[in-house]
């Protein structure tokens, strides 16, 4: 299985990717979380994407192709992508890698809802500071406040989660990435999935629109 996500930051991706990575058995690849180690860890790559990232601006184009493309190389049984592509030359250099590989993708999903919704949710949302894993105080808090059910961590709001940033990031998710919904559509590829309600439902709603396209 080869999926990529689509949708707004704030709709659920992240816990939606994780998942459908664990339903199809298949790797999970969410750039975002990639890019936040690396700034983490301070490597050369974290370094080039850190003042982007705070800014809630895209990584250049060419800083995360290369990047994905490595990614790639280590997923040969499939994968599900959260956050990229997130523009069209990435979107055209993930189809001619895939299809220079012989796996094209399977579908696109997007994930819609309401940009108000999508505020309100991120300014609510914890981030576990080593697995990754994010919660909700209101819609999915942890068992212990501060502290990540999965693995122990500690639990933060992400730099780029507070208001103004998040507003800045909609815009761009809006001007750069809304557009690849008419890429994928036009390649029958494209499926949307309703974000808004339970977790366990929007999953079986996601898993519903994939086994609805590979009948078609
Ligand atoms: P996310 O966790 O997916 O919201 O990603 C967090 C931040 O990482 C984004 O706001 C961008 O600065 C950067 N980023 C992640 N994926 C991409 C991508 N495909 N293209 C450009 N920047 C990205």
């Amino acid at each position: 299985m080869r999926i990529v996500l689509l949708g707004p930051p704030g709709a659920g991706k992240g816990t939606q990717a994780h998942r459908l990575a664990d339903y199809y058995g298949v790797r999970l690849i969410a750039t975002g979380d990639i890019f936040r180690r690396n700034v983490r860890q301070e490597t050369p790559l974290g370094l080039k994407a850190k003042s982007y990232m705070e800014a809630g601006e895209l990584v250049p184009d060419d800083v995360v192709i290369g990047m994905l493309l490595e990614e790639l190389r280590r997923s040969p049984n499939g994968f599900v992508l959260d956050g990229f592509p997130r523009t069209l030359p990435q979107a055209l250099a993930l189809e001619e890698a895939l299809a220079a590989a012989g796996q094209p993708l399977d579908a696109a999903l997007k994930y819609v809802i309401p940009d108000e919704v999508t505020v309100a949710r991120l300014a609510g949302r914890r981030t576990c500071t080593h697995c990754e894993r994010t919660y909700n105080l209101e819609f999915k808090p942890p068992k212990v406040e501060g502290i990540c059910d999965n693995c122990g961590g500690e639990l933060v709001q992400r730099e780029d989660d507070r208001e103004e940033t998040v507003r800045h990031r909609l815009e761009i998710y809006h001007r750069d990435t809304e557009p690849l919904q008419k890429f994928y559509w036009e390649r029958g590829l494209l499926r949307e999935v309703d974000a808004v309600g339970e977790v366990e439902r929007i999953t079986r709603r996601a898993i519903g629109a994939l086994e609805d396209l590979a009948r078609t």
